[in-house]
């Protein structure tokens, strides 16, 4: 039994050992939203998955460095083709705002999404817009080495001129010259060449360039932004499968022509989210949010559960009858947290001193392990579960055995992250609302600043018995031990 992190890497089309640069630490930049409209199921299926994929590599061991970055310009309509509208800027025209406003509602939305599927922050979101500079420096040296160049509409990589195109994605030069599907921008050498920096001095969104106003091509953005932030070659690279082409093919093409390095080592692809087998799409009429599941009565978290259920590089086909069917499940989750907490909260001391259940935890790992098979760890940690319901049933659970089913859970919980919020839920319905008001003006002067008053909060909290803990959900109210 190994317990040697493997993965598939779209590259070679195998799974692989995963061998970091450097040992011990991972690097990983994740493709991220497109500000335009809020990010529906299948966008958070995504973000989803680069969750499990974080957590799945520091339970391995890895000290990972996280980037995930932020499309605010340059996305175009119709991306395979070069053509259309930048998204924003189509957006803006409609609803009568700038392209700055869109972007900022929906940063500001798609923090509240991850937040709400205590998916982890990664350690920076770096925006499109900001990082210009990076951008024109990368076509610049492309230009300089003669692998891009200028037309009467902007600035274009040349893909003749890099003669390993396609091998990420399989589209050959001689299968895209004869392809129908690229539109032919009757200025470009070769009708796969792509555009890196547009010209458009109308544009809502342009600035400055040695060749001309504009703005740039949505592929040189996240090799640029990817390669400011990690150290190339990056370990893992993600995206919707839908990411593979033409995106991640021209990353590759340009990043490796400019730096004459390569890129990326793994690329991983997740397979989308369908609904009666059409992928969903920001563009399609009625949005699946994670707002419609809870007007519907569901937990978001309910929705994590679904997807873990599922593994990755397989299509997941939504469906209310499923989304119930992990809902049940997590309320089972939630019965069990209550009746142990019952026994021995999990914030006893005890708990923390308990080993956790070594086969089990083994059996997980090996699963995560194994291209992160999430349905083979959540089989695990059922089992683990439905192990636990019988001893509850069947006798009293000591002290002891509670505090290392407590431990299993929650050494379990650094992946599924299911736990975590369910405690919160759970210590919430027990705090006198009293309490709870505190919590909620000490949340109030902290967001204004004020330190001092969430400090002098924070101590009456204390005096009343309660402590109060800053989790990645928000703030997380608990019964001092003792305290009846
Ligand atoms: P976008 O906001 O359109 O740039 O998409 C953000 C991310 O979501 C990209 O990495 C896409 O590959 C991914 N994505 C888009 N639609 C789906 C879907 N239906 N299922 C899974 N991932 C998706
Ligand atoms: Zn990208």
């Amino acid at each position: 039994m190994s317990t040697k992190l493997h993965v598939y890497n779209s590259l070679t089309k195998q799974v692989e050992p995963f061998e970091s640069l450097v040992k011990g630490k991972a690097t990983i930049y994740h493709c991220g939203p497109t500000v335009y409209k809020r990010q529906h199921l299948g966008n958070m299926r995504r973000f989803l998955f680069a969750d499990f994929l974080r957590r799945g590599l520091e339970f391995a061991g890895y000290e990972v460095r996280e980037i995930t970055n932020i499309t605010d310009v340059g996305h175009l309509t119709q991306d395979e083709l070069d053509a259309g509208e930048d998204k924003l800027a189509a957006e803006a025209r409609k609803q009568k705002v700038t392209p700055q406003d869109i972007a900022k509602r929906e940063i500001k939305q798609f923090q509240v999404d991850l937040q709400t599927l205590n998916i982890q922050p990664s350690h920076k979101y770096p925006r499109a817009t900001h990082h210009i500079k990076e951008m024109q420096d990368l076509i610049a040296e492309l230009i300089a080495k003669q692998q891009a160049y200028q037309t009467k509409t902007g600035i274009y990589f040349a893909v003749t001129s890099f003669p390993q195109y396609g091998k990420l994605s399989g589209n050959t030069l001689e299968d895209l010259q004869a392809g129908k599907r690229i539109a032919i921008r009757n200025d470009k050498k070769h009708p796969a060449d792509f555009a890196l920096w547009v010209f458009d001095d109308q544009a809502l969104q342009k600035w400055d360039s040695p060749w001309g106003t504009g703005y740039p091509g949505w592929h040189i953005e996240c090799s640029a932004m990817s390669m400011a932030y990690l150290p190339t070659p990056i370990d893992i690279h993600t995206g919707g499968v839908d990411n593979k082409f033409p995106h991640h093919e021209n990353e590759i093409a340009q990043s490796e022509a400019a730096t004459g390095r390569p890129f990326v080592r793994y690329w991983l692809h997740n397979e989308l989210l369908k609904v009666a087998g059409q992928k969903l799409a920001k563009r399609a009429g009625e949005q699946l949010t994670l707002d419609t599941l809870s007007e519907r009565g569901f937990s978001p978290l309910a929705f994590r559960l679904l997807v873990f259920g599922a593994h990755y590089r397989q299509r997941l086909d939504f469906s209310w009858e499923a989304l119930a069917a992990a809902q049940e499940n997590l309320n089972n989750l939630e019965r069990l947290a209550r009746r142990l907490g019952e026994i021995l909260p999990s914030t006893d001391e005890a708990v923390a001193r308990a080993d956790a259940d070594s086969q089990a935890v083994d059996d997980f790992a090996t699963a995560l392990a194994n291209d992160l098979n999430t349905p083979q760890a959540l089989a695990v940690v059922n089992s683990y579960l439905s192990s636990t319901n019988q001893k509850l049933e069947s006798a009293e659970m000591s002290k002891s055995e509670a505090a290392v089913t407590w431990a299993t859970l929650l050494t379990f919980d650094r992946v599924l992250g299911l736990f975590g919020p369910l405690l919160t839920k759970i210590g919430a319905d027990r705090i006198p609302p009293e309490i709870k008001q505190l919590a909620e003006q000490r949340e109030q002067a902290r967001s204004e600043n004020n330190f001092a008053e969430a400090d002098r909060l924070r101590v009456e909290i204390e005096q009343a018995g309660f402590t109060v803990e800053d989790t990645n959900t928000g703030p997380r109210l608990i019964k001092k031990a003792g305290n009846s």
